[in-house]
């Protein structure tokens, strides 16, 4: 066994980390890793002494991980945090129902107050119903715009001024290579940023932006973290998905293509009024939205009088990167979040084979 890469260190490697190849021993692994979360949250200005912040908590890997981190810093570094655990319950049989109960284990260990709001609650309606009636073919577009309200909801009801979601690099390329792909320049201009949402927005928050998928396992791995990996029963073969694999087999030629994807995002200049988006709030729920009626309240009316096409703009082609949408902006930019969990689920047992400690 090889010695540990880092200066002054005497022990034995026993993992090579994802993010730069160096092979290093446990201590020195964590050690590395914390420090990254810990610039990143100093360098981006991620939180202000005092923040009542809600971990967005699914029971997987990325957000089990988070919430650690999160808290280890908080007490090392002591940025005066309150912190909470924010759940949200699809309504999804054997899936949803057991990695709560990886989080109810994650409040019980890391003595976080835990909140769990539920789609059933705050709309009437379980995933389970919605795929009941819809099928499995546009599941991820509710379930997705459904989170993305319910996550603000229960952050109200908590009173946190900030949410900080689990989002790793790896995530991250894979959206900025999608929204290229779509040539959709209002989300390229804003995905890769620490610190997202807009003015009436309660700002997201993404510490483990810079933090390779592959390391985040080792790390919860080291740390003997327990954590949920069953991908969700609904779990679609998404556009996603070929980002991911995508970005997997480029990893695998050069681990620094990650990087390299989240910085090339984090560098394009989009002209202002090509992103312009006039938020305003939904008429029937209040919620923001850049149209009269918010997209969930929209997929909710579909649901509600069975007319699938209320609100499901899936079937439209996606946007051509033509002179007129990418450079001047001329079209309406899109409702945010339209589509998929953007890796905010648990369904993150995402292209995790071959990892070895
Ligand atoms: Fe929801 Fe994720 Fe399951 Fe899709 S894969 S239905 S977004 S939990
Ligand atoms: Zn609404």
């Amino acid at each position: 066994m090889k010695p540990c890469e880092l200066e002054n260190c005497e022990e034995k490697a026993v993992i090579k980390r994802g993010k730069d190849g160096r092979a290093v021993c446990k201590k020195c692994f964590i050690e590395l890793f914390e420090q990254d979360v810990h610039d990143t949250i100093v360098k981006e200005k991620l939180f202000t002494r005092g923040d009542k912040v809600a971990i967005g908590a699914s029971g997987g890997k990325d957000s089990t991980v988070l919430a650690y981190v999160v808290k280890t810093l908080n007490d090392k570094y002591d940025y005066g945090l309150n912190i909470f655990l924010l759940s949200i319950d699809e309504g999804i049989k054997g899936y949803r129902d057991d990695s709560l109960e990886a989080v109810e284990k994650n409040r019980i260990e890391y003595g976080l107050p835990l909140k769990i709001v539920s789609y059933e609650e705050l709309y009437g309606w379980t995933m389970d119903k919605v795929v009941e009636n819809i099928g499995k073919k546009n599941n991820c577009t509710y379930c997705g715009v459904f989170r993305r309200k319910a996550l603000d909801r229960g952050a109200e009801l908590i009173g946190a001024n900030k949410l900080v979601t689990g989002h790793n690099a790896d995530d991250m390329a894979e959206t900025v290579l999608m929204n290229i792909l779509r040539g959709d320049v209002a989300r390229l201009g804003r995905c890769t940023n620490a610190i997202t949402g807009d003015e009436n927005e309660l700002p997201r928050v993404k510490p483990l932006k810079f933090c390779f998928e592959k390391d985040i396992v080792f790390y919860a791995r080291l740390q003997n973290l327990e954590y949920f990996y069953t991908e969700c029963v609904y779990a679609p073969n998404s556009y996603r998905n070929f980002a991911r694999n995508y970005i997997k087999q480029l990893e695998r030629l050069q681990p620094r293509a990650i990087l390299d994807l989240v910085h090339s995002g984090e560098t394009v200049a989009i002209r202002k009024e090509a992103s312009t988006q006039i938020q305003t709030n939904c008429t029937r729920c209040g919620y923001m939205s850049s149209q009269p009626i918010c997209k969930a309240c929209l997929l909710l009316e579909g649901l509600n009088t069975g007319n699938y096409q209320i609100g499901n703009s899936s079937k439209k082609k996606p946007r051509e990167p033509t002179e007129t949408n990418s450079v001047t902006g001329e079209n309406p930019a899109p409702e945010k979040s339209t589509s998929g969990c953007g890796g905010q689920c648990a369904c993150e047992a995402k292209g995790l084979s071959g990892l070895s400690i």
